[in-house]
């Protein structure tokens, strides 16, 4: 639970139970910290009262409830930060993250070892079977960051023969890296000056590492494309900094996917008329890609779960938020 900025306490709450005939209780197999919870963990978006934290999970479902159709207890399941029914046109149409029933996981609070999620048929996705424990940080990414990363490159239409650059090294921005090699992505370019991150962003497929920020940052990515900025660009941050770094990056008739949760950003009308850029981004629907990155991850064609670089048993909660919030830690694993 977040008592306020930089108060995160472990404590007791009561057990979640069924409250809607549509719910399911899962048992956590695994859980993380995002970089989204840094924001109020930092106090950028004010508490009024204790609140749980947490919205990605993995874990086997315990019970179900009366209308629940095709979940059933004991299975293993993936699901994502927003609760869908994966029926309605919005869902229909692949915006899951804007289903009319969307309810937010992060209200329940999945940092904890049990999990009530909202519209379980529709949210959740079963795996073929129970998943070997080397499989669960990757199964545990697709949940949100790899689902996110892989939003973005879709959004900002990376595929073969484009050039892609990536803003943001958290753990979004490097798997945006890894879903644009899947892709099929002719050069991926990394922004990033921490070496660590621009290991694996390496490791992941990216082709060059640009270190310099804002307006330089900018100047190098054009310097690298003929002056003409790259075909997509995956925001991954959510300042405006970054913001105008990815459209200012971009080449007119190109695409940007912005996955960053924005704080402060104001785009000026003028510039954005004449980048002559395609701008999607929003909370990714995770679960329209679920079944596909299960996929991925169950038959070894990628392993995500590189990004979680610490792992601490669930009651060392504080510690995954202060080595995230001082950047010691990409992505801080938590078991129950
Ligand atoms: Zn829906």
């Amino acid at each position: 639970m977040l008592y306020g900025p930089y108060d995160i306490r472990f404590v007791e709450r009561p057990d979640p139970a069924i409250i809607e005939p549509t719910d399911a209780i899962i048992r956590m197999s695994a859980t993380c910290v995002c970089g989204s919870d840094l924001w109020p963990y930092r106090g950028l978006e004010p508490i009024t009262e204790p609140i749980p934290m947490g919205h990605e999970y993995v874990g086997v479902v315990e019970e179900v409830g009366s209308e629940v159709r095709t979940i059933t207890p004991g299975q293993f399941v993936v699901g994502s930060f927003f609760a869908s029914d994966n029926t309605c046109p919005i869902c229909r149409a692949g915006y899951q993250s804007r289903c009319v029933r969307a309810f937010p996981i992060g209200a329940e609070g999945a940092q904890a070892p049990l999990l009530r999620v909202p519209l379980a048929d529709g949210t959740l996705v079963a795996t073929p079977d129970s998943p070997p424990k080397d499989l669960l940080p990757s199964l545990l990414a697709a949940s949100d960051v790899l689902g996110t990363g892989w939003f973005a490159a879709d959004a900002a239409e990376v595929g073969p023969g484009k050039i892609v650059a990536v803003v943001g090294d958290g753990a979004v921005g490097l798997l945006a890296v890894l879903a644009s090699k899947q892709m099929g992505a002719e050069r991926i370019i990394a922004m990033s000056r921490h070496e660590a991150r621009q290991n694996l962003a390496l490791e992941f497929g990216a082709t060059d590492i640009v270190t310099e920020r804002g307006d330089a940052g900018v100047a190098k990515i054009k310097e690298l494309t003929d002056g003409l900025g790259v075909h997509s660009t995956i925001e991954a941050v959510g300042t405006q900094p970054s913001m105008m770094q990815a459209i200012r990056s971009t080449r007119p008739g190109g695409h940007v996917g912005y996955v960053g949760v924005p704080h402060g950003v104001q785009l000026p009308g003028e510039e954005l008329f004449f980048a002559e850029v395609h701008l999607m981004g929003g909370p990714a629907p995770v679960r329209r890609f679920l079944p596909e990155l299960i996929d991925l991850i169950w038959n070894g064609k990628i392993n995500p779960g590189k990004v979680f670089d610490l792992e601490l048993p669930l009651d060392q909660v504080a510690e995954g938020y202060r080595a995230m919030d001082e950047r010691r830690a990409i992505k801080a694993l938590l078991w129950p």
